[in-house]
């Protein structure tokens, strides 16, 4: 079981600020932005590359979700980036696919 699925089942505690069918969203433990949620769901995908046609309808989702959250946070007009890390070379920690979800200040770009 990952770390996000103990979320899940409120086996670790977290500030979860959305859940749904498909996917739940909370708030990361070290943010790097005023507001960092990771959105993320239910069924363990551990990366993106292990993404199938099963998997659009969740997916889909979760980019919709995305700025639902983001508009009840207050950030949606100003801005926000999603950020979907794989793997080691994007300093992916946690093997269960999640949205980033960061906003709050401006972001510089490119990224490191
Ligand atoms: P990744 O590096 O895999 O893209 O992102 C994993 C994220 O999960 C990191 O931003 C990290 O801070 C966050 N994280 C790791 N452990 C916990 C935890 O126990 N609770 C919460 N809320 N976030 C966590």
């Amino acid at each position: 079981m990952t770390l996000f699925t103990k979320i899940q089942k409120r086996e670790i505690p977290a500030q979860i600020v959305y859940e749904d069918d498909l996917c739940f969203a909370f708030r990361d433990i070290n943010p790097q932005a005023p507001t960092h949620i990771l959105i993320v769901p239910r069924i363990e995908i551990p990366t993106m590359n292990d993404a199938k046609l099963e998997h659009q309808a969740v997916l889909g989702h979760m980019m919709l979700i995305a700025p639902e959250i983001a508009k009840k946070e207050g950030i949606a007009e100003r801005g926000y980036r999603l950020v979907i890390n794989t793997n080691a070379h994007a300093g992916q920690t946690v093997p269960h696919i999640h949205i980033h979800l960061l906003g709050g200040r401006a972001l510089s770009w490119p990224p490191g």
